[in-house]
């Protein structure tokens, strides 16, 4: 199977990415991370897109088309994966069906998660992630059950993201509209599109996925 989450940050696309993991046994794809991964090993290609990425802006197709398209060839992806943060512009999105065409494969389903705007900004600035496992969670939506301590490995160091302070979610919600939201337009237009109610409870979003993947 495999599936793309779209949305502005902060929709929620990686928190529901990893819980479809679990459910249909399929893995993230997310270019955010693969991104990360290389600033913090200090390869060429992480120097490239540093600053571009504390600045809230995209990184270059090129680079980012480049990435995904060597991940998907790997041996992990081809029981399928779920889109995260990537196609983001329109030239990714085409770039994207070439690839499919090229490797065979389909993609089951596109799904806009649909939130307001104004909210993101407190969703964004108050999450963290355990350094350990990657759990997620947020000051004030998703605390742990115990007050400094990881619910799933019990680790007790977080980190929070370079670019989820305030000024920066700004210029990325900029980003995502000027050149991310044309590509709902695309996918309608090819009839793929599903849309849900991004706004609701955590619970309520995965619910609402499993529906619509079906
Ligand atoms: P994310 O973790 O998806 O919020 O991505 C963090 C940052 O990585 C973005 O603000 C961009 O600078 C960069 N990035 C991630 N995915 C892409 C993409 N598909 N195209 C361009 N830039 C990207």
């Amino acid at each position: 199977m495999k599936l793309m989450l779209l949305g502005p940050p902060g929709a929620g696309k990686g928190t529901q990415a990893k819980r479809l993991e679990d459910a249909y046994n399929i893995i993230q794809l997310s270019t955010g991370d693969m991104l990360r991964a290389e600033v913090a090993s200090g390869s060429d290609l992480g120097k490239e897109a540093k600053e571009v990425m504390e600045s809230g802006a995209l990184v270059s197709d090129e680079l980012v088309i480049g990435i995904i398209s060597s991940r998907i060839d790997q041996d992990d992806c081809q029981k399928g994966f779920i889109l995260d943060g990537f196609p983001r512009t329109t030239p990714q999105a085409e770039a994207l069906d070439v690839m499919f065409a090229d490797k065979g494969m389909t993609l089951d389903s596109v799904i806009e998660m649909k939130v307001d705007d104004d909210a993101m900004v407190e969703r964004i600035t108050g999450r963290y992630t355990c350094s350990e496992c990657g759990a997620g969670y947020h000051d004030s939506f998703q605390k742990p059950k115990v007050d400094g301590t990881c619910d799933k490995c019990g680790g007790t160091e977080f980190t929070r993201r370079a670019d989820d302070n305030a000024e920066t979610v700004r210029s990325r919600l900029e980003a995502y509209h000027e050149q991310t939201a044309p590509i709902i337009l695309y996918y309608g237009d090819k009839g793929v599109l599903k849309s849900i109610d991004g706004m609701a409870g955590i619970d309520e979003v995965t619910a609402q996925l499993k529906e619509v993947i079906g």
